[in-house]
């Protein structure tokens, strides 16, 4: 069946604004349409509103937060944009860098103040992996489960409808104007719903492994760590109906999830001083570089695993959180009081693994990069010695639909469709092609800082 389909006959029931996909970036997307008066429906295809945001971490960068200023972060658009540019070396698009930029804090603080969703700067997160200020937000339960928890509840609060079991497999439109969807139910029947305006926030096509192989081609044999039911549908309809996309290839890897437990472990144990080492003990990289291209470096490394080495200081700064306890329980984290102890425990060469810690102990104390350019400003990693053993996944594709300021859809041609947003992982982010522009938190950013505008901008719109 054709991805867009048309009618002649009235719908049924129509409604003013529908959103397709219950993730941060649907339910922001949501609490922005009713701030406007307008009614609106979030379309999920699942039985309880999840997505790739409750299996995050829970944490968003933004800039210019009131919970920055609080903490004397001085941060703001022109430094976002910066820090953006520097990190895909120029190749993101220039206005949405500065959209998101100017966007992002104002987001995170009226959610915080209109609608109850509290968040706040992680101070645990010091600058790093191309952010150049503190600037990492979470809720105070730490996950993207408790992210979606408190957008679901300001979603109840603030009367926007969310209807699950909804799997939109279809839109129907008369030319570039979409004018509503078919839906399908779990028992196979199927429902049409009009609408005057369409939020796609369904995400991104990293459950879809056809598009992967096309699109990502060196990712194709990955493990995709993200949500299964993000099968790409966004992009597909925005492309029928003649919308532009942008950096395809463009992916959010991580070379920190463990292995076998499959859990993301923080990369706080790095940003505190902690390294990453394969099967023969040797580092292959800067690890506090390339949060995202490190996914691919791990699966590339014997075994296509590694392991985080890091110390009691480290491990008591980091213990109460909540993934870290998890995987603590589960037994993925090694322990012992010398560095041969930890690599008979943890299968590591112990020639290896002394050899490279007496290497970042002699950086520590001398002050000077290694040959990867990373500088260890201590204090040295001292006894007792910890290991999680990790491997490399694609957590989330970065590349969609283009979209303006206001997250409408873009033609490719540069035009506007209609009545037609996009935001989080359906749209194209801000991380340039490839998987090494990916700014640590900007996932999450995009979704919340785009459904806002797509939400806001649509109701404006349907309101006339
Ligand atoms: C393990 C992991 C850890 C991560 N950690 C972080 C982090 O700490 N910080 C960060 O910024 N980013 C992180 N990310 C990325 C982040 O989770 C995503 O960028 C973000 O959740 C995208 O939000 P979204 O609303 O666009 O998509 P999602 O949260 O995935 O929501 C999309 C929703 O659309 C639904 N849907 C899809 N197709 C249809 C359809 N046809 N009909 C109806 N519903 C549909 C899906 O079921 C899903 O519920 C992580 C990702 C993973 C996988």
């Amino acid at each position: 069946m054709s991805v867009i389909l048309t009618r002649d006959t009235p719908f049924e029931a129509t409604v003013p604004l529908l959103v397709v996909g219950g993730g941060a970036c649907g339910l922001t997307a949501a609490l922005a349409a009713r701030d406007e008066g307008v009614e609106v429906v979030v379309l999920e295809r699942d039985p309880l509103p999840q997505g790739s945001t409750s299996m995050s971490l829970g944490a968003l960068c933004a800039s210019g937060s009131a919970e920055q200023k609080r903490h004397g972060v001085e941060d703001g658009e022109e430094r976002f944009f910066q820090d953006v540019m520097a990190k895909t070396h120029g190749t993101a698009d220039p206005l949405l860098a500065r959209v998101v930029g100017a966007e992002s804090g104002p987001a995170l603080d009226w959610l915080a103040e209109r609608h109850g969703v509290e968040l706040v700067l992680e101070t645990g997160w010091k600058p790093a992996f191309g952010h150049s200020v503190m600037r990492m937000h979470v809720t105070p339960g730490r996950t993207g489960a408790d992210l979606m928890e408190r957008l679901v509840a300001a979603c109840e609060r603030a009367g926007a409808d969310i209807l699950t079991d909804a799997h939109v497999t279809a839109l129907y439109a008369e030319g570039e104007r979409v004018t509503g969807v078919r839906l399908q139910r779990p028992d196979g029947s199927t429902e049409d719903i009009g609408c005057d305006a369409l939020v796609l926030a369904s995400c991104g096509f990293g459950g879809n492994h056809q598009m992967v192989a096309e699109n990502i081609p060196s990712m194709a044999h990955a493990r995709y760590f993200g949500w299964e039911g993000n099968q790409g549908d966004a992009i597909l309809w925005g492309k029928a109906l003649g919308a532009g996309l942008g950096d395809m290839d463009a992916y959010q890897g991580l070379g920190l999830l463990a292995d076998p437990q499959g859990i993301d472990v923080n990369p706080r144990l790095l940003i505190e001083g902690g390294v990453q080492v394969n099967q023969r003990g040797e580092r292959f990289g800067h690890e506090l570089e390339d949060v995202s291209g490190a996914g691919a470096r791990v699966i590339a490394q014997p075994g296509g695993v590694a392991w985080v080495i890091y110390d009691d200081r480290i491990h008591q700064n980091c213990k109460e959180l909540p993934q870290y306890k998890v995987l603590s329980g589960l037994g993925g984290i090694r322990s012992a009081p010398d560095i041969e102890g930890l690599a008979a425990q943890a299968g590591i060469d112990p020639a290896g693994l002394a050899r490279t810690m007496a290497e970042v102990a002699g950086f520590v104390a001398s002050g000077e990069q290694d040959g990867f350019g990373r500088a260890f400003p201590g204090p040295a990693l001292a006894s007792p010695f910890y290991a999680a053993r990790v491997t490399g996944a694609l957590f989330h594709t970065q590349g969609g639909l283009l979209v303006d300021e206001n997250a409408q859809v873009r033609r490719a041609d540069g035009g506007l469709l209609p009545n037609l947003y996009a935001g989080g992982g359906a749209a194209r982010s801000i991380s340039g092609p490839g998987p090494s522009g990916y700014l640590p938190g900007a996932g999450l950013c995009m979704a919340v800082t785009l459904g806002r505008l797509a939400g806001r901008a649509a109701g404006r719109a349907v309101k006339g």
